[in-house]
This record gives C-alpha cells, structure tokens and sequence, in this order.
C-alpha cells in the first residue's frame, strides 16, 4: 500500500520558477524535505506531503485503540478486513498495527 498523503497546496498554472522555487522551500521548513507535486488534468499544480496515518492497535478486548485515543468496537475481522480506510474521529489513512 502506498504511503498516506495529503494535499497542501493547489495553484493555479503557469506559475514562475522562482515563485515555484519559493513555495518549495516554505512548504519544506513546514513540512519536511519530502513535499512532492503533480499537475492535475484542470491545469493546476499539486502539493502533496507524506501524512502519518492513525495507528490502530488491538487491545486485550479484541477492540481496537486508535491513535488518537478512542476505542473503536468490530464485530469481527480487522479495520482492513472491515473495509475500514480511514479513521472515523480524526479523518487520518488507518494504519494497522501487526
Ligand atoms: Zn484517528
């Protein structure tokens, strides 16, 4: 599975290399060195960054502690089993613990 990712920026095309240059280096000390972009088929640039995903643990209940500090209850089967992708109190990718 890819690493999760998430949008930070979205601007309109063309843009000068300069200010190209000048948003990389904002979003970097923001972010970290690892922002990378697409274009889009509208004509837009897109940031992206690498997003760190919730970490969902089984615990001894066979309930399962999200990362951001909720117990969430399955009837059965894992998040991943489950169809679960993201996680329903913070919006964040499902990371699954093994
Ligand atoms: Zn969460």
């Amino acid at each position: 599975m890819p690493n999760p990712t998430e949008q930070i920026d979205l601007i309109p095309l063309p843009i000068s290399l300069q200010k190209l240059v000048e948003l990389l280096d904002k979003y970097r000390k923001k972010w970290g060195p690892d922002i990378f972009m697409t274009q889009t088929a509208e004509g837009h640039l897109r940031l992206f960054r690498p997003c760190s995903g919730c970490l969902w643990t089984p615990n001894e209940d066979g309930n399962w502690e999200t990362g951001c500090g909720n117990t969430h209850v399955l009837i059965n089967g894992t998040p991943a089993e489950n169809q679960h992708r993201f996680c329903p109190y913070c919006g964040k990718p499902i990371q699954q613990a093994l």
